[in-house]
């Protein structure tokens, strides 16, 4: 057995030849657009508006003639439309924050759950972790993917799970310490706060804190940052990537090469298309990251556009998977942020302001990252008659804002009331972000 054999979970699928994963994924594409066709209305009428019918997917190769879905298609059909299963199949609701304040969801079957703990299992098994590990699941468990989907992927591997959920760095800490954890699932910001926070309380990684690896994901960083990471806590960090709408995290995971995320494709289809055209790009060429679920039966996504910005390769891993890899996402192709692990559009904090009296709509946007943490200052400018008002009536502005970005971004943000014609003007397109984030 070679060194790191041990660390693949599921050889059969993880490491079969591309021929024999085209076939498989061909089939499970057709099973997949059949029921999508037969059971969701919406995507049956974008089928017979472009003159497609079922049996006109025959394999893979057939992929790119199927319309595209979209995050709007979410909100529009929100909750339930989108389901190709009996509402009383649905056994779990997952989600993510909106542009509406409501949230992205998605409904899950058993198969969906079960299918998802495989990919999360593999996640955590090519990281180095087996039954023997102690598993910290820092990640928040709730409606948000990240904590459930390293919980299912632990449980499944029979590991000892410590499911902290997000936030109380000081308890997480003592957990660690107390029982030893050897492996941690976070965000990569907040692995390197939990890191410094343990050093300024004159713990050290290798005496008293035991981990070796950990699965970091659900936002952007940066090799920089993972080598940070790694001095701080002394461990093999490895980069995972999902979302709410495909799975959850675990949809790509590193092998320990920590050479791109391979793509669990017995589950989904990558492709990378041009997203001003939509073209199909070759691998190696980077563009906007599009998913098709081929084995999810309670809401499948067929051509979904993630907005994600990166490329792919076939290229033979030495870790022994014939899985393709994603690049790090470098980008997106809409302004979507991702603030303390929440995605916010600038549009969502734009209806905040424009429905406020005594502001105009013109704003600044200033996220930044202190102590390992995300900030968010929003500048918005008064208007003239609010300018020279009394100071109890701009106070109460000021909270009336703050309170509705809480409200419907999910996140608090520093409101800072601003005198009018401050706030730069631009005669093209508008700057309303100014992300200072050094990842
Ligand atoms: P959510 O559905 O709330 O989990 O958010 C999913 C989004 O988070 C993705 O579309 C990406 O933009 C981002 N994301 C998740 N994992 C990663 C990662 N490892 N690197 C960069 N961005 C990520
Ligand atoms: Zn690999």
């Amino acid at each position: 057995m070679s060194k790191r054999e041990h660390l693949i979970y599921d050889p059969e699928h993880e490491c079969m030849s591309r021929d024999q994963l085209l076939a498989l994924q061909s089939v499970r594409l057709v099973e997949t657009v059949k029921r999508e066709y037969e059971n969701v209305p919406m995507y049956r009428a974008r089928m017979d508006e472009k003159g497609i019918t079922p049996d006109d997917i025959r394999s893979v190769e057939d992929l790119k003639l199927l319309p595209f879905m979209e995050k709007t298609d979410l909100r529009d059909y929100y909750p339930f439309q989108l389901l190709a299963s009996q509402k009383s199949e649905i056994v779990r609701i997952q989600g993510s924050s909106g542009t509406t304040g409501k949230p992205i969801v998605a409904g899950y079957t058993r198969n969906d759950v079960n299918v998802w703990s495989n990919m999360m299992a593999r996640t955590l098994t090519a990281a180095g972790c087996t039954r023997d590990d102690i598993v910290q699941v820092a990640y928040g468990l709730g409606l948000f993917t990240g904590g459930f989907g390293a919980y299912q992927g632990a449980d499944r591997l029979g590991a000892m799970v410590v499911p902290m959920s997000s936030g109380n760095t000081q308890r997480q800490i003592m957990m660690m310490k107390d029982l030893g954890v050897t492996l941690l699932c976070c965000t990569p910001s907040y692995a390197a706060y939990l890191g410094e926070t343990i050093h300024e309380m004159g713990l050290v990684p290798g005496k008293d804190i035991h981990l070796k690896a950990g699965c970091f994901g659900a936002e952007p960083w940066t090799e920089a940052m993972r080598v940070r990471i790694e001095a701080l806590l002394g461990i093999d960090a490895c980069d995972i990537y999902g979302l709410t709408e495909i799975a959850g995290p675990g949809v790509a995971f590193e092998c320990l090469e920590k050479h791109g995320m391979h793509i669990n494709e017995d589950h989904v289809i990558a492709e990378i298309i041009d997203p001003a055209t939509g073209e199909p790009l070759p691998y190696g060429q980077s563009g906007e990251l599009v998913f098709t679920t081929i084995t999810k039966t309670g809401m499948p996504m067929l051509r979904y556009r993630t907005h994600d910005i990166c490329s792919l390769t076939v290229e033979k891993c030495a870790c022994g998977r014939t899985l393709a890899r994603m690049s790090r996402i470098t980008g997106r192709t809409d302004d979507m942020l991702i603030i303390r692990g929440v995605n916010v559009f600038p549009s969502q904090i734009e209806t905040v302001l424009v429905g406020t009296q005594g502001v105009a709509p013109h704003y600044m946007l200033i996220v930044d990252r202190v102590n390992d943490s995300d900030t968010l200052e929003v500048q918005v400018e008064m208007t003239e008659d609010m300018f020279s008002d009394t100071v109890s009536h701009i106070e109460a502005v000021h909270k009336h804002i703050a309170d509705q970005i809480k409200s419907v971004v999910g996140i608090s943000a520093k409101v800072t009331l601003v005198a009018p014609k401050s706030v730069p003007r631009s005669e093209g397109k508008a700057k309303r972000v100014i992300d200072k984030r050094k990842l």
